[in-house]
C-alpha cells in the first residue's frame, strides 16, 4: 500500500536519506526546506513520487499553507528539520544575542517538531508514524542546540501518550556523529571528525542511511508497540543499559 510521507528538512543529508528510503518503497513523500534550489534538486533526483515545498518549519504562517498541500491523510512524519544554529551565528557577546542564539536552536529543533506535527495531527491516520530526529546532543550537552534536542525528547513523552490510543506511535531517533550532511557547515576540523569516529564502539561516522534505515523500521508493522521512545544510533559513542 502507497503511504503518504512528510520529511521535513528533506532536501539534504539525513532527511534526502529518510525521503529517498521512503520513494524506494514507492511511497508518496513531501519533502521540505527552507532553500528552494536543494530541495526541488533532490525531489528532481528522488522520482516522481517525491515533491517538494518550500517551508519555514519555525513559520506558523507557511506550515499552515503547506498543510493545504498535503493529502487529506498522512501515514509518516518525520520531524527533521533542524541542526545547532550556532554554527551560523557570530557570539553570542551579549545578552541580547545570547537570547537570539537561544531562541534560534529551540525555534529550529523544537518549535519546529511541535509547530509541524501540531499542524498536521487532525490528518494522521490511524495507525500513523511520527519520528523526530533528535541527537546524542541531548545526552552529552550542547549549549542551546542540545536543551533543544532535549526538550523534543520530553515533548515527544506528551505525543506519544497522547496519540498511542489511535495506533499513533511518536519516537525520536538520536543520531551520533552522522557524515555527508550539511550539518557542521565547515566547522568540523579533521581532529574533531576523528575524534568522534574514534568515540565510537563500530569506528567509523555514521551515515544518513543509518538513519533512514531506522526510521523506516518504526515506520514498519514490525514496530507498532514502540512509542515513546528515543532511539540511539551512534555506533555506541553512548550506551544505555
Ligand atoms: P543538514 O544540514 O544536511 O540537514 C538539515 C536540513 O534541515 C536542511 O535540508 C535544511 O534545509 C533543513 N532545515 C533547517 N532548518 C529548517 C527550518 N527552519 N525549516 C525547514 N527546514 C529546515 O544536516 P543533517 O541532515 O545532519 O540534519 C538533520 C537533522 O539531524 C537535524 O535535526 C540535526 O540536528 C540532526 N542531527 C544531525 C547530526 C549530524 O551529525 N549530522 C547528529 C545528530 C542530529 P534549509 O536550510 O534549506 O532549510
Amino acid at each position: 500500500m502507497t503511504r503518504n510521507v512528510l520529511v521535513t528538512g528533506g532536501g539534504t543529508g539525513i532527511g534526502r536519506a529518510v525521503a529517498a528510503a521512503f520513494a524506494a518503497d514507492g511511497d508518496s513523500v513531501v519533502i521540505t526546506g527552507r532553500r528552494s534550489e536543494p530541495l526541488h534538486t533532490a525531489a528532481t533526483a528522488l522520482g516522481p513520487t517525491v515533491r517538494a515545498v518550500v517551508c519555514d518549519a519555525t513559520d506558523p504562517a507557511q506550515i499552515q499553507s503547506v498543510v493545504t498541500e498535503l493529502p487529506d491523510s498522512l501515514d509518516v512524519l518525520v520531524n527533521c528539520a533542524g541542526g545547532n544554529t550556532d554554527f551560523d551565528r557570530d557570539g553570542p557577546h551579549d545578552l541580547a544575542s545570547l537570547a537570539a542564539g537561544w531562541r534560534a536552536n529551540l525555534e529550529a529543533n523544537l518549535l519546529s517538531a511541535v509547530l509541524t506535527t501540531a499542524a498536521v495531527r487532525d490528518r494522521l491516520a490511524d495507525g500513523a508514524t511520527i519520528v523526530t530526529i533528535g541527537s546524542i546532543a541531548a545526552d552529552k550537552g550542547a549549549g542551546a542546540y542540545g536543551a533543544a534536542k532535549a526538550g523534543a525528547a520530553s515533548w515527544n513523552i506528551d505525543l506519544a501518550a497522547e496519540l498511542g490510543p489511535r495506533g499513533v506511535t511518536a519516537n525520536v531517533v538520536s543520531p551520533g556523529y552522522i557524515a555527508d550532511t550539511e550539518f557542521f557547515r565547515d566547522k568540523l576540523t579533521e581532529e574533531r571528525r576523528d575524534a568522534l569516529i574514534a568515540a565510537t564502539s563500530t569506528r567509523r561516522a555514521g551515515h544518513p542511511d543509518d538513519i533512514a534505515g531506522t526510521v523506516a523500521f518504526l515506520a514498519s508493522p514490525a514496530a507498532r508497540q514502540i512509542t515513546g521512545q528515543v532511539i540511539a544510533v551512534n555506533g555506541g559513542e553512548r550506551t544505555t543499559r
